[in-house]
């Protein structure tokens, strides 16, 4: 996809065989082109911000869809990402599966690299869009982590450890969003922490939870649980609601504002299926008048709800990004919502 007459400006890929600089699949540049370029700009003490950015559950995607899918999504990113770049001073290559890398020449103070990042999530669908390939339709996003050199790194390996972080904590904070590298904020985020918050080890956390219960009520048993489920997880709220209206939430909310009345419709719903995701928030919002308002009193982006038998309902919401709920996040739900049925019974 890329031309020769792309890349003769830059002075690293001078008498470039194309063949070899390209990747075979999305016409963008190779790993090692893309690679050597940033090492080459660091060398030569060239200021730049360098994006990774990251499909969101990709592996689902080709699961569901079939691998063709999966390459024409790779395919029709690349190319947005490559034109988008074309106009915005700066360079995009394939890093390696579902991953690629942009380096961006411009102003790279923090401002301008957020504003250039969030116009491709928000003028432009150069990362996340409804992709249609021949019957398939398939909501597809990205996650990308972004740092600068040399504002945020002495050298290659660090540039790349900074926006790695970045990337990860986008990930765990639910997918479809962009952070841009902060010191103060991002330094100590370790990547390979990842293992730890497994769902093995968030079962174990919540078992403990629910056994250590010697002098606390059953509604500060549930509201621990929430505290620590909407920490370990990242997103803004969890919410049990009693049957008899009663709700309890994490305690960094104001309680004061949530009204059972306003879940009522949540109920209808539940009345078969054990757990209630809606699965297309436009056209829910356009479509259901109670969802809007709860969407909006609750600043609520997304969420998914699990009826606990008997007792009540249990509800994690986000309100910060439109998060892709994952097969972990439903799999703790129902294991939640376990042991707050036995506790009530
Ligand atoms: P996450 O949101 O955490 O990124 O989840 P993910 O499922 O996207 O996980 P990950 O990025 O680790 O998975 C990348 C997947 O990309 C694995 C593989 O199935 C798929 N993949 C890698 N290369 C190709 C390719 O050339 N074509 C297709 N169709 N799929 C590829
Ligand atoms: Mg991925």
């Amino acid at each position: 996809m890329y031309t020769v007459k792309d890349l003769e400006k830059f002075d690293y890929f001078n008498n470039i065989e194309l063949n070899h600089a390209l990747d075979s699949l999305t016409g963008v540049l190779s790993r090692g082109y893309i690679l050597g370029f940033t090492k080459h700009l660091i060398e030569n003490k060239v200021p730049f911000a360098m994006g990774i950015i990251d499909i969101d559950n990709f592996k689902l995607v080709n699961d569901n869809y079939g691998h063709d899918f999966g390459d024409k999504c790779l395919t029709d990113m690349a190319e947005n990402l490559a034109a988008y770049f074309k106009t915005h001073n700066g360079l995009v290559g394939r890093y390696g599966g579902d991953e690629f890398v942009f380096l961006y020449f411009g102003d790279t103070s923090y401002d301008n690299v957020h504003k250039i990042i969030a116009d491709m999530y928000n003028e432009h669908t150069v990362v996340r869009k409804r992709f249609k390939y021949h019957n398939i339709e398939h909501w597809l996003t990205s996650t990308i982590g972004c740092a600068s050199y040399p504002k945020d790194a002495k050298n290659y390996t660090e540039l790349f450890a900074d926006a790695d972080k970045t990337l990860y904590r986008g990930k765990s904070k639910g997918r479809n969003c962009f952070i841009v590298y902060v010191e103060e904020k991002h330094k100590d985020i370790d990547v390979h922490k990842k293992e730890t918050s497994s769902v093995h080890v968030i079962f174990n956390s919540l078992n403990r939870i629910f056994e250590n219960v010697v002098h606390l009520t059953k509604d500060e048993v549930v509201r621990n649980a929430l505290d620590y489920l909407t920490n370990i997880l990242n997103f803004s709220q969890a919410i049990y609601i009693k049957n008899d209206g009663e709700c309890i939430t994490n305690t960094s909310i104001n309680s004061r504002n949530l009204k059972v009345e306003d879940f009522d419709f949540i109920y209808n719903k539940f009345e078969d299926d054990e757990i209630y995701v809606p699965k297309n928030i436009t056209i829910l919002r356009q479509e259901d008048k109670n969802l809007k308002k709860l969407y909006e009193d609750f600043h609520m982006l997304t969420f998914i709800a699990s009826k606990v038998q008997d007792v009540g309902h249990l509800v994690l919401l986000e309100g910060k990004v439109e998060r892709v709920w994952q097969e972990n996040d439903f799999a703790i739900l129902m294991y939640l919502d376990r042991l707050i049925q036995i506790l009530y019974n």
